[in-house]
């Protein structure tokens, strides 16, 4: 049973997370997918709080087979950081994972608290997104270039061998690069389009649009 871990803020979750997660799941056969809202960092304010974000996941979640939303950053005091989050994955599975990341987000790795250790704590699944190639990472990021490899070569008997849960220290976690076409979309879109009073019906799912209108979210907000 093989788990992927979709991070972010999700303020709200939207189909470009889902599209991110189902082609991570296709490409390498994942059979769980635990999406993991994060708290925010003091500097960088949210159009919904904690619990909204994490309900509103949950309900995204519901509507996927083998997801669910975590609570896992919500329930840690302080920042939340990925590597904090892997090391206690790591603490309490036995499989091997995955965290799914969008190639804009992964551009910025080498700024994140812990590089490059947060890399050896699972394998990194980067999908691509719209506005950033996968190539433009190797350029971006040649330090990593020879641990980047594309998932028809993520194979057996590496992938057996490179337990990103419990792997032997000589065992280096992957970085896959998965092509894939996703909805140019995002977050900051969608909260915009709610405080102009414009429909979002097509751009995250019903029970999300649903919670976003029943809990009044992001209605003259500036985010
Ligand atoms: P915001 O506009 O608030 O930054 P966002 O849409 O970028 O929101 P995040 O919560 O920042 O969403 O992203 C969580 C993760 O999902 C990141 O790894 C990001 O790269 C990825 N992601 C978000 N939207 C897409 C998309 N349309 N295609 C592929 N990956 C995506
Ligand atoms: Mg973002």
């Amino acid at each position: 049973m093989t788990l992927g871990v979709l991070g972010g803020t999700f303020d709200p979750i939207h189909n470009g997370h889902l599209a991110a997660g189902l082609r991570a799941q296709a490409a390498l056969g994942l059979a769980q997918v635990l999406v993991v809202p994060s708290r925010i960092p003091p500097h960088r304010s949210t159009g919904a709080s904690p619990q909204d974000r994490l309900a509103m996941a949950s309900l995204a979640a519901a509507q996927q087979r083998g997801w669910t939303a975590s609570d896992i950053e919500l329930k840690r005091e302080g920042l939340s950081y990925t590597f904090d989050t892997l090391t206690a994955l790591r603490a309490t599975l036995t499989q091997q994972f995955f965290f799914i990341i969008g190639a804009d987000a992964f551009a910025e790795i080498a700024t994140w608290s812990r590089y490059p250790a947060v890399l050896d704590l699972a394998h990194f699944a980067v999908v691509a997104r719209p506005g950033i190639t996968l190539d433009s990472l190797q350029k971006r990021l040649p330090d990593l270039a020879e641990r980047m490899t594309t998932p028809d070569l993520f194979k057996p008997p590496t992938y057996a061998k490179a337990s990103a849960g419990k792997q032997s220290s000589s065992v280096r976690p992957a970085i896959i690069l998965i092509q894939a076409e996703t909805p140019d979309l995002s977050s900051t879109t969608i909260r915009r389009r709610v405080r102009a009073g414009e429909s979002i019906s097509e751009l995250v799912p019903a029970s999300v649009a649903s919670y976003i209108s029943t809990h009044h979210l992001y209605v003259g907000t500036n985010l």
